[in-house]
């Protein structure tokens, strides 16, 4: 599809309550709509089982998702070494610069970035520049919480998912289709 010429906003989804990548997945289905090209690349989030994964297959050619980063850090059923996920998240960087600059997407999505950076896996300083150098008209979407201040600086558009109930406090357990 032909670019619109007009300038990409940077978005931020950020906070601690749910719908973050929901939201971002939601901009998929809009963007798909008008037949624009979408690249999602999940940070952290490893072999997990979402559906997300099956589920933007439907949307295909129209939107591609690259899972990346090795799984939860430090929680769970984690037995790897810190540096390990400094690595993959690094390469998962450069996967996110290359996918940006190729000219082939009009949206790309950094999903649970703002995590990858909280957690020092990789540093706001490159995530900056990453903004700062992104194509004028490529529209880029930061999900994840702890979004850092630099980060909402350069943004156009910035929502914080507030919690006010989840049912994780009532010990509901994370609900397949609803939570993943
Ligand atoms: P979703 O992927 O459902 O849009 P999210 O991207 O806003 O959620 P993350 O911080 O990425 O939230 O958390 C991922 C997982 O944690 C999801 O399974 C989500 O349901 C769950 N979760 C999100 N917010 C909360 C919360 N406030 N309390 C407990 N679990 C949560
Ligand atoms: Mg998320």
């Amino acid at each position: 599809m032909q670019k619109e010429n007009e300038k990409g906003l940077v978005i931020v989804y950020t906070g601690d309550g749910k719908g973050k990548t929901t939201a971002a997945l939601g901009l998929c289905i809009r963007a798909a709509g008008y037949d624009k090209r979408v690249c999602i690349i999940q940070f952290i989030k490893g072999s997990w089982k979402y559906g997300e994964l099956d589920g933007i297959k439907k949307l295909a050619p129209n939107v591609e998702l690259y899972q990346k980063g090795l799984g939860f850090i430090g929680i769970i059923d984690d037995k790897l070494d810190k540096s390990e996920h400094i690595k993959a998240a690094g390469e998962t960087l450069g996967f996110a610069k290359e996918k940006m600059h190729s000219g082939k997407y009009d949206i790309v999505i950094l999903d649970e970035i703002n995590v990858a950076i909280h957690l020092n896996l990789i540093s706001v300083e490159d995530v900056i520049s990453i903004i700062d150098n992104k194509p004028e008209s490529l529209d880029l979407v930061l999900t994840g919480r702890n979004a850092k201040d630099e980060i909402i600086e350069r943004a156009d558009l910035v929502t914080e998912m507030r919690e006010i109930k989840h049912p994780f406090q009532k010990g509901i357990k994370a609900k397949k289709g609803i939570d993943f």
